[in-house]
């Protein structure tokens, strides 16, 4: 998920509403089944019926393919599945004359609102995504950035786990502005962002910090590791041929990092500032390189 545009997401959502509006449509011609004895749609009696819906139609189709290995698919799926198995018995009662047992039609209502409940994470989860992005690079933006790493450092604080956070600012990006326009400076951050996400782990998380300053948030990352990752970003920015025309020339960039620890001795906010001074320490040693908190001599 992390790697789609808005607009994927946006669609996916979308996607995902008509989803379930199709899916209540299909319910209430069961209710309607149930309490007025009309016949049902005989592919609800199918043993295929969780394929034959409408729901179960667009789930297994190419358009769902974004969902494919999401955690959500498998169980959402099989919790779909269920629901038509017992509805299917509920329907097969009523053409057959049959009275339905109180706990047949439970445990069809207990599917059901499972299934909602799938459903309903899946979207939030999408529709938050989309909320906390930032339009331009697609990275993380900062309106949950710090209650993300106030989640990081409580499991700081219990030891379960270290945390690096690493700063990236790139430099002298006010000359590719100046030089090749806003268009082009614009794509320089969409450029880097994806660079930052082909190159970083699944669980690392990429927030647009400011215009042209990025933090990346390392679970399980120890300074020394995160020293490493941060120079090889680095090396991985400085590579980037990035087109400025259609003619095939291109510019390259180079950004400088910070890194620091999420420490138990001191607040998330000190753990930022110690960041911001190894940037600066970065910067001014010459750009284009990584520091990390250590080289800022003692905390003051
Ligand atoms: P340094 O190496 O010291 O970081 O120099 P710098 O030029 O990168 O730093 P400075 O902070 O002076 O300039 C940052 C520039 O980033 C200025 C601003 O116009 C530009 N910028 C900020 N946000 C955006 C954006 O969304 N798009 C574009 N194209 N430029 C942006
Ligand atoms: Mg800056
Ligand atoms: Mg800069």
């Amino acid at each position: 998920m992390e790697a789609f545009t808005n607009q994927q997401l946006q669609s996916a959502v979308a996607q995902l509403d008509q989803a379930l509006a199709s899916h209540e449509q299909w319910y209430k011609g069961v209710l309607r089944v149930l309490v007025l004895h009309v016949p049902p749609d005989k592919s609800d009696l199918a043993p295929a019926a969780h394929r034959l819906c409408r729901f179960g139609q667009w789930f297994e189709s190419p358009q769902a393919a974004f969902l494919y290995n999401h955690p959500t698919y498998a169980s959402l799926g099989a919790a779909h599945e269920k629901m038509h198995v017992y509805a299917r018995t509920l329907l097969q009662r009523v053409v057959n004359d049959e009275t339905i047992s109180e706990s047949d039609f439970d445990k069809f209502n207990n599917t059901l609102d499972r299934m909602r409940l799938e459903f309903q994470s899946l979207r939030q989860e999408l529709a938050d995504l989309v909320q906390n992005r930032d339009p331009l690079t697609g990275a993380r933006n900062r309106l949950n950035l710090l209650a993300a790493l106030r989640e990081q450092y409580a499991l700081v604080l219990r030891g379960v786990q270290v945390c690096a956070i690493v700063m990236l600012d790139l430099d002298h990006f006010k000359r590719v502005n100046d030089d090749y326009g806003h268009t082009i400076g614009d794509s320089v951050l969409v450029a880097t962002v994806n660079c930052l996400q082909a190159h970083a782990r699944p669980y690392d998380r990429i927030y647009r910090y400011g215009g042209e300053e990025f933090l990346l948030c390392m679970p399980g990352t120890a300074l020394e590791q995160a020293r490493g990752a941060a120079e090889r970003l680095r090396e991985a920015i400085a590579a980037l041929q990035i087109p400025v025309n259609k003619s095939g020339e291109s510019i390259q960039i180079t950004a400088s990092f910070g890194v620091a620890e999420l420490s138990a001795l001191r607040s998330v906010e000190d753990s930022i500032d110690r960041m911001d001074k190894a940037m600066y320490v970065a910067k001014t040693s010459g750009r284009n390189r990584v520091a990390t908190e250590e080289d800022c001599g003692p905390v003051g």
